[in-house]
């Protein structure tokens, strides 16, 4: 298998209009009249994201997914990606194969569809870096500048699964069931960014941020940009209960920071409803604070840091 038959047998199949098939240079990405083009870009590496044990599929539904998150915070609709790849010299047919297969499937669930990319191989570990384009309607993109004194802070899903996923990678294991247990990896390896409810965000939000370092580190950077304090009310953060059943009175500290949610965070108006969850508020001052029982809480590592 040289690079361009991998491309050719497990990647032009899932090139979309603009591609050329994957035999081109470059592609043409088609303008959409009254949007702007949103861009992103994030990779996932083995042994830090992922381990190489995880199913292929999963391994490239998740380097889609941490990308489609981003681009569904800023209340754009995800429409092509672009995939690099080191691959590591060892790759098989069948996890290719496999790989390709997730990416297929997402395409299908997602709507969206492949544009080009690069193809290496290396010595070192598998890593997946994938950049994602949407559009969303001119001058509607939702940064993380814009919270407001006043403004209630809201979360879609719930927090900390796939780092409770994670940790029983790592060893915790405990008593759990297998229901609780296989909950908590499947959201470790497949994120569940929620595309589709880009179009409300949009409508709705005056600020808005993907947890991906930690609940706490993410709307650290929406208090920083914004200018706000925020303070966050522990009892309302939402907990599954695999993931209380696995870390018990540890849980919302934990939670708040392990990261890789793939969720988002949001300021707007108070006494909003919706497929999302009231967790605190915008003040006046800076920080994000974290209270519990009505108490401030001290958070010494407020999320995930790679250095
Ligand atoms: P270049 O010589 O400019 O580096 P390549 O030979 O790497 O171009 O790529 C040839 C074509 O295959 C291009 O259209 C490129 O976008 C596409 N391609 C290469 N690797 C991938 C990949 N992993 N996924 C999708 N398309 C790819
Ligand atoms: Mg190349």
């Amino acid at each position: 298998m040289d690079e361009f038959g991998i491309i050719s047998r497990y990647f032009a199949p899932l090139a979309g209009d603009g591609a050329f098939g994957l035999k081109d240079d470059a592609a043409l990405l088609p303008a959409r009249a009254g949007h702007d083009l949103v861009v992103t870009t994030d990779a996932i590496s083995e042994g830090v994201d992922f381990f190489a044990f995880d199913p292929p599929e999963m391994i490239a539904q998740k380097a889609l997914r941490v990308n489609l998150s981003d681009l569904a915070a800023k209340g754009a609709e995800p429409v092509h990606y672009l995939l690099n790849l080191s691959l590591p010299r060892n790759v098989t047919p069948d996890w290719l194969a496999a790989f390709a297969d997730g990416l297929a499937r997402d395409q299908k669930t997602f709507g969206i569809s492949l544009l080009g990319g690069d193809t290496g191989a290396t010595d070192g570990h598998l890593s997946v870096a994938v950049t994602a384009f949407g559009f969303v309607p001119h001058g509607k993109i939702v940064t993380r500048g814009g919270a407001r004194e006043g403004d209630a802070v809201y979360v879609t899903g719930s927090i900390g699964d796939s780092g409770g996923g994670l940790a029983i990678f790592k060893g915790e294991q405990h008593v759990l069931n297998d229901a609780d247990r296989h909950h908590l990896i499947a959201h470790y390896r497949l994120p569940q960014p929620p595309v589709a409810f880009a179009t409300r965000l949009r409508a709705i939000a005056h600020a808005s941020v993907d947890i991906s370092d930690g609940l706490i580190a993410d709307l650290g950077h929406v208090a920083s940009v914004s200018g706000v304090r925020i303070t966050v009310e522990g009892e309302s953060v939402p907990l599954s209960a695999p993931l209380r059943a696995l870390w018990g009175n540890d849980t919302l500290l934990r939670a708040v920071t392990c990261g890789d949610d793939y969720q988002i965070a949001f300021t707007a108006p108070p006494g909003l409803e919706g497929p999302f969850t009231r967790i605190g508020r915008v003040e006046r001052g800076e920080g994000v604070h974290l209270l519990i029982r009505g108490e401030e809480h001290y958070v010494a590592k407020s999320g995930y840091k790679h250095f």
